[in-house]
């Protein structure tokens, strides 16, 4: 069968390659790759910079957002042929952790866990992958393509679900605005379950036009543009979403919020030279109006369970609007560019 393939660590190595099918190891139930959603840590691995093949494999299956249709499940894994599925990304680690352990394997303590597609096991951009039933997630039919926006959704859902808790400190004031940095997948998507929650809602990004600034006003979010401190500081919201992982968009955010605010970072950017920070004007903000900075990564089961009443919440049609490009698997090359429009691209199968 066709897959998608590179060897992590050695840049621009992403190929179409005719590999085995899928090992029976790898899970009991066999799927029909529909589609496979492309983000910025599949770039990171085709440019070299991160992933790892599984143990004694030459090549590392890439892609990590999934979207197939059963072809063969055992009786009793609450799957049948035909069922819609997405694949969990995350495995938890061999020790197990004490958070492995719970099955929260977003939060491994010991960052021995595996990720299909990213660290150590193949991923589901292959004509047809195998996955073990408790770690496939049953989607409704009728989301269609818009499916395969499980996976950054549950993401995102993580993310709500970890400022909920961080709000949850104070027993009063919940907080009212939110301002999402970056108009991405991630950004547009967490703009989304913000309104869902009734937020005042607002997204900061640098493009001024495009498909971004209507698709933010689609949701009834508010878009902004131009200098994000000035933004910041104007709107000063009590939650900061930041998405894009830029360097000047952090530094502007944190220390930023109302009090009682947080900053809530997804984006992972490169490492980037030290810059001046006055660390102790920052400490003093965080203490005196009592901030949090907190990041997060992956997503458990109970993620992809909200993930999926979001979107099932959601208009269909904008949905549909994130997903600009979709390319068939024979000219995957394509959907790995970066396009100045591009929100989703995704690849058909
Ligand atoms: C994936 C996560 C994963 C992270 C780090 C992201 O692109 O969505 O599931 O944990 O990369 O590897």
């Amino acid at each position: 069968m066709r897959a998608i393939v590179v060897s992590p660590g050695v840049a621009h190595s992403v190929r179409l390659a005719d590999v085995p099918e899928p090992a029976p190891e790898e899970g009991s139930v066999l799927v029909d790759t529909l589609a496979l959603g492309v983000c910025g840590t599949d770039r990171e691995i085709i440019a070299g910079l991160y992933g790892e093949a599984p143990a004694g494999a030459p090549h590392l299956v890439l892609g990590h957002e999934s979207l197939g249709r059963v072809r063969d499940a055992p009786e009793g894994s609450g799957l049948a042929p035909g069922d819609l599925v997405v694949g969990i990304v995350r495995r938890p680690d061999p020790e197990p952790c004490p958070a492995c352990a719970a099955g929260e394997w977003d939060m491994c303590r010991n960052g021995r866990y595996t990720e299909r597609g990213i660290k150590a096991r193949h991923g589901f951009g292959a004509e047809r992958f195998r996955i073990e039933p408790e770690f496939a997630i049953r989607v409704a039919p009728d989301l269609g393509l818009a499916a395969v926006l499980m996976e950054p959704t549950s993401i995102v859902a993580k993310a709500w679900d970890h400022i909920g808790r961080v709000a949850a400190r104070a027993r009063s004031a919940a907080p009212q605005r939110v301002l999402v940095t970056g108009a991405g997948p991630i950004g547009l998507l967490a703009a989304m379950i913000s309104v869902q929650r009734g937020h005042d809602t607002h997204v900061f990004d640098r493009s001024p036009e495009g498909p971004k600034p209507k698709l933010t006003a689609g949701i009834g979010a508010t878009y902004h543009v131009g200098d994000v401190r000035e933004v910041i500081e104007r709107l000063r919201p009590d939650v900061i979403v930041e998405c894009t992982g830029a360097v000047p968009v952090i530094a502007a955010a944190l220390g930023q919020t109302a009090p009682a605010g947080m900053v809530c970072l997804l984006g992972v950017g490169a490492s980037a030279t030290p810059r001046a920070i006055d660390l102790g004007g920052l400490n003093r903000t965080l203490v005196l109006d009592n901030q949090v900075i907190f990041g997060a990564v992956n997503a458990n089961h109970l993620h992809y369970e909200m993930a999926a009443e979001a979107l099932a919440a959601a208009d269909r049609g904008w949905l549909e609007q994130l997903i600009n490009r979709r390319v068939p698997l024979d000219r995957m090359e394509e959907a790995f560019d970066n396009r100045p429009d591009d929100i989703k691209v995704v690849v058909t199968f």
